[in-house]
């Protein structure tokens, strides 16, 4: 064997053993060697080393079942021992994290989207990501070789492995390639990914999604758009595009949409078509709390929901309904056992989600409707940025080709 193979299958193994620690940890060291195939010796080099260099640490003692006096060293990831950057690009603004090796937040900020016009030049919002990082390296007081990985969270179809944004509907961008000058400036590894399938990953590291094998999240916000867990992996599909439920088309000639399209289930049903609807209907004279509080808040649609506006209720149950039954296909088409439903369009509470949940059950294959659990989560403010970070996170603890940046040098 040559020494280059023996180096590598080293390296695989100890990233084996690191995602072993980070998912199931603590865990002691006879656990490790039982769920990875390795031998006990070998576990024990490996977590020996990580120990040394600070990246793993004891975490206490158990007694082992049967085997009196015998105690055994839970060992868990040093969350401390690396950080890494999440940017997650929203409508008009993006969100800049730093957080530790466990998706905890440490610090984060707000910036408005570099924009010319009204347009959003490519080279323009690099370069006002690449300050924004800036910025954040220089106010937190973290040693800048500790920073491990950048991600960066984009709306549309991502190609994951180039880094490219293929196609960006609510910026207008075709083939732009975002993370190459990004990682050229910093010289770290930068990961592009869509914004939903970051936080579909952050979910089944961290939250609802946690070792559920079959799971979809859907965010309703400015847009519609879902991540996919099928068999525990995340599926990008061919071109990086699959999840995007808000362009199938439900209306022909309906609303155009933000892809330049008419009638798709985001023209219909997201924030932005929900007030588009609200606005109309106020204009034409109907009586609502609502009349004079133009342009609308989300809000102030989620007050006068609240307050049971009978414009707004009807408006936004029908937009919920609708929803639902575009989510019904999901649960045709994937058959999963959990939903979560994302984004600020949660707020606007069960005048908007129980009629969808009814309509998703409703609309479903037959055999179907109570084949799923829902979870809604409002989400707090850097939910987004987070998913980014653990879109680095899971990229720095996965065993493939280019992801051994832990171990380089
Ligand atoms: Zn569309």
């Amino acid at each position: 064997m040559k020494k280059g193979d023996r180096t590598l299958i080293k390296q695989m193994n100890q990233q084996l053993v690191l995602r072993l620690i980070q998912r199931n940890g603590p865990i002691a060291r006879r656990d490790i060697a039982n769920i990875s195939g390795l031998s006990p010796a070998a576990v024990s080099g490996i977590t020996n080393e990580f120990v040394e260099q600070g990246l793993v640490r004891s975490a206490g003692e158990i007694e082992r079942k049967g085997r009196a006096g015998r105690r055994a060293i839970l060992l868990e990831l040093n969350p401390t021992a690396g950080y890494v950057v999440g940017v997650s690009l929203a409508m008009h603004r993006f969100t800049c994290a730093l957080t530790d090796l466990e998706a905890n937040i440490l610090y984060s900020a707000d910036h408005p989207l570099p924009q010319s016009g009204t347009a959003y030049e490519p080279l323009q919002v690099i370069a006002g990501v690449i300050a924004a990082v800036e910025e954040l390296l220089a106010t937190v007081s973290i040693d800048a070789e500790l920073v491990l990985g950048l991600g960066i969270g984009i709306n549309g179809i991502v190609q994951y492995a180039t880094g490219v944004s293929k196609f960006a509907p609510h910026y207008e961008w075709y083939d732009v390639p975002v993370a190459a000058p990004i990682e050229a400036h910093f010289g770290i590894p930068v990961f592009l990914e869509n914004d939903v399938r970051a936080l579909t990953l952050a979910e089944q590291l961290y939250g609802a999604g946690r070792e559920v094998d079959n799971f979809v999240t859907v965010a309703v916000g400015y847009g519609i758009g879902a991540g996919v867990v099928i068999d525990g992996n995340i599926y990008r599909g061919n071109l990086g595009g699959a999840g995007e439920i808000g362009h199938i088309i439900m209306q022909p000639g309906g609303p155009i949409c933000s892809c330049g399209r008419h009638g798709c289930l985001e023209a219909l049903t997201a924030v932005p078509a929900i007030v588009r609807m609200l606005e109309d209907a106020l204009a034409a004279g109907e009586a609502s709390v609502l009349q004079g509080k133009t342009p609308l808040s989300l809000a102030a649609v989620a007050d006068a929901v609240k307050a049971e506006d009978a414009l707004a209720l009807r408006v936004v149950t029908g937009a919920g309904r609708l929803l639902g039954r575009g989510l019904s296909t999901l649960v045709n088409m994937l058959n999963p056992q959990l939903f979560i439903i994302s984004g600020e369009a949660v707020n606007l509470g069960q005048a908007f989600l129980a009629p969808m949940e009814t309509a998703m059950r409703e609309n479903a294959f037959i055999g179907f409707q109570d084949s799923f659990r829902i979870v809604y989560e409002a989400g707090e403010e850097n939910m987004w940025a987070r998913g980014v970070a653990c879109v680095v996170l899971n990229a720095l603890f996965t065993v493939q080709d280019q992801s051994l940046q832990l171990f380089a040098g």
